[in-house]
């Protein structure tokens, strides 16, 4: 275990699978004390913090819906009981939709727009009062906000917000020395990204990187930690 982060809490939402999994785990070889939130992923989410507290660190699992405030009040409040205010909030839960805007429904707007924008929204507001001074928020966006592809429309909308609402909150936080940042990967080789796609798609997409190749959720971790 290295000691980067040590004395450090973080919250890491959507911490079950996928990319916010490998962030808890990374954050926890670096000492910080990690909780796990997860909506649906239990299981996954009980296996990660089994294999952090195997490896000598320490974790919780946190269930919570991060569109709903309730539930991410009852994370901040796990996280204060198990470990003290937290130092660290990484907003990396979100949901994507492929899907021309025309042939969106309603629902399906509004369940993006509640889990990517609203859940951002909802912990950052709550991390202005409970996170602790020169704490740190890492809001996610996504690559293809600048892409213009078809069948983003929706997604893109959310992951703008996103980047609008950290641009102002973080020069709100400046006075509490609370850093937030934006990170805005490209395509990263989880759930998120595959599902749906042709083998001839993920090939196309990695093409287009630099290193002719699919990102893996621990590039991702390496640039939050
Ligand atoms: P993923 O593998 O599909 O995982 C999504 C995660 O979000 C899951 O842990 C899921 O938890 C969680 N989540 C969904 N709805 C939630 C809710 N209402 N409350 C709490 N957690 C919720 O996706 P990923 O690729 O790791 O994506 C992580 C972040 O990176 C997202 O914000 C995504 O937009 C962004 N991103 C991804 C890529 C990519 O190519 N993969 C590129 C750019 C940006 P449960 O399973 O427990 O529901």
């Amino acid at each position: 275990m290295s000691e980067l982060l040590k004395g450090k809490v973080a919250i890491v939402t959507g911490a079950g699978r996928g990319i916010g999994a490998m962030i808890a785990r990374r954050f926890a070889k670096e000492s910080a004390k990690v909780v796990v939130n997860y909506a649906n992923s239990a299981t996954e989410a009980s296996a990660v913090v089994a294999e952090i507290v195997k490896a000598g660190g320490e974790a919780i699992s946190v269930k919570g819906d991060v569109s709903k405030k309730q539930d991410c009040i009852a994370i901040f409040d796990a996280t204060e009981k198990a470990f003290g205010n937290a130092d660290i909030l990484i907003n990396n839960a979100g949901l994507i939709l492929y899907k021309p805007l025309a042939a969106v429904a309603e629902e399906e707007y509004d369940r993006l727009f509640a889990v990517n924008v609203k859940g951002t929204f909802l912990t950052c507001q709550l991390a202005a009062t409970r996170l602790k001074e020169k704490g740190v928020i890492v809001n996610f966006s996504s690559s293809t906000t600048t892409l213009a592809l078809p069948t983003y429309a929706t997604y893109v909308a959310t992951k703008g917000a996103v980047e609008q609402l950290s641009h102002v909150f973080a020069k709100e936080m400046g006075a509490k020395g609370i850093r937030v940042n934006v990170v805005s990967p490209g395509p990263v080789m989880t759930d998120l990204f595959t599902t749906g796609k042709t083998e001839e798609q993920i090939k196309h997409m990695a093409s287009l990187s630099a290193f002719n190749r699919i990102g893996e959720p621990v590039d991702i971790s390496n640039v939050v930690t």
